[in-house]
């Protein structure tokens, strides 16, 4: 399961920062998830409750934020919105798209005391 190796990235994110600007312990954590980021929700949710434990991050709420995926259509010429990765062109109904956004994972902003 690859959300219990990104909750530990986000553990180590948060004990470095910890030692970086001097908090002791995390109350809240905003992530940003791209639609295209591959991450099961629940299981990152689950993760973050047992890779936390023992941490400065124990008990902290998990607060994310999914991005929509952007793709640039080949036939349109344009940015279009997509669900899903081989989703066709929501416009045109083509294939031709080369997704630019949604595929990010990144802590936005962290409430600590
Ligand atoms: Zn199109």
């Amino acid at each position: 399961m690859h959300e219990m190796s990104l909750c530990e990235g986000i553990v180590q994110v948060l004990q470095q920062e910890a030692e970086r600007q001097s908090f002791h312990k995390v109350n809240r954590v905003r992530l940003e998830i791209g639609a295209l980021a591959g991450v099961e929700l629940s299981a990152l949710r689950f993760g973050f409750d047992v890779v936390s434990r023992g941490t400065l991050a124990e008990g902290a709420a998990l607060e994310i934020i999914e991005q929509p995926a952007t793709a640039w259509c080949l036939m349109c010429m344009r940015p279009v919105t997509i669900q899903q990765r081989y989703d066709p062109c929501p416009e045109c109904g083509a294939y031709q798209l080369q997704v630019t956004e949604g595929e990010e994972l990144k802590i936005k902003d962290l409430e600590v005391e």
